[in-house]
């Protein structure tokens, strides 16, 4: 890995860089990670690369429904495994939610080489090898377990397609989403839209979870209930829109 000064502006965002191109080197991540990766990073840089109040507020509805579910499950990518295994495990551990690979761009030698890096990491039982149930998509990543995301009924998918937010939706399950654009049709579509960065999202779920998990059923049912996903994704194109304005007074360029 390059190494990069602490004390670089852009730290944060050239480590998570360095992670990404890492997962490529080590056959985890696809290359097509790495424009997905880089549209993340326009959407990051307009919200100010933090965690805003409203997505704190859905990690924090997101982090109830995985505690209240039945049969919760964890979908994870070649992007996610790259960029957060230890949170991803912690979330896993915490909440009781499996992890299972799910990839559009899919092999058996990435599946094995994605559940090797995860168990480095601490898990145990991945699922997504089995591929025994199956979504109405035309892809990959139709091909799921059937303990597992089949028949889940709160699904967390960080890095979601829109098409496959879609097809869980459609099986009536409650789906969460960690993506920065609030316009895809992943964050239009998803029962819980968090607009964040999912290097800052899994990890402020993680202490969610830790703080939340001996909540009473009534108390977590009531964030549930009282959830407005419209407003997380008006607010996200408010906090964009306000940068936006910042940044240009601040360069001294008239707002109008
Ligand atoms: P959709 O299919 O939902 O319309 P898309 O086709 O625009 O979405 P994809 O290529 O399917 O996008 O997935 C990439 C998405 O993931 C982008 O919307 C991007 O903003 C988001 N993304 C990429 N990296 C990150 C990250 N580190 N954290 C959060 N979101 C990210
Ligand atoms: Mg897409």
């Amino acid at each position: 890995m390059t190494r990069i000064p602490v004390e670089h502006p852009r730290y944060e965002s050239l480590i998570t860089r360095e992670r990404i191109v890492e997962g490529v080197q080590i056959g985890i991540t696809s290359k097509q990670g790495l424009i997905a990766q880089g549209r993340g990073e326009t959407f990051d840089y307009l919200l100010g690369e933090r965690t805003t109040t409203t997505a704190a507020y859905a990690e924090r509805a997101a982090v109830a429904l995985l505690l209240l579910a039945h049969n919760p499950i964890i979908s994870v990518n070649g992007n996610v495994a790259a960029l957060v295994p230890d949170q991803i495990v912690a979330l896993s551990d915490v909440t009781g939610a499996p992890l299972e690979v799910n990839l559009f761009h899919r092999s058996d030698a990435r599946m094995h080489k994605i559940i090797e890096h995860l168990s480095a990491y601490g898990a145990s039982d991945v699922l997504g090898k089995k591929g025994d149930g199956s979504l109405d998509l035309k892809h990959d990543r139709a091909i799921v377990d059937e303990v597992g995301i089949y028949s889940a009924d709160v699904v967390l998918v960080p890095l979601e397609d829109g098409d496959r937010c879609s097809a869980l939706i459609a099986m009536g399950k409650n789906v969460i989403t960690i993506d920065l654009n609030p316009l895809s049709r992943t964050s239009l579509s998803s029962t819980v839209s968090i607009i964040d960065n999912i290097t800052r999202a899994i990890p402020n779920m993680v202490q969610f979870a830790i703080e939340m998990k001996h909540n009473k059923t009534e108390e977590l049912e009531s964030i549930v209930d009282l959830y407005n996903n419209d407003k997380v994704l008006s607010s996200a194109m408010y906090e964009m829109s306000e940068t936006l304005k910042n940044m240009s007074i601040e360069r001294g360029i008239e707002w109008i």
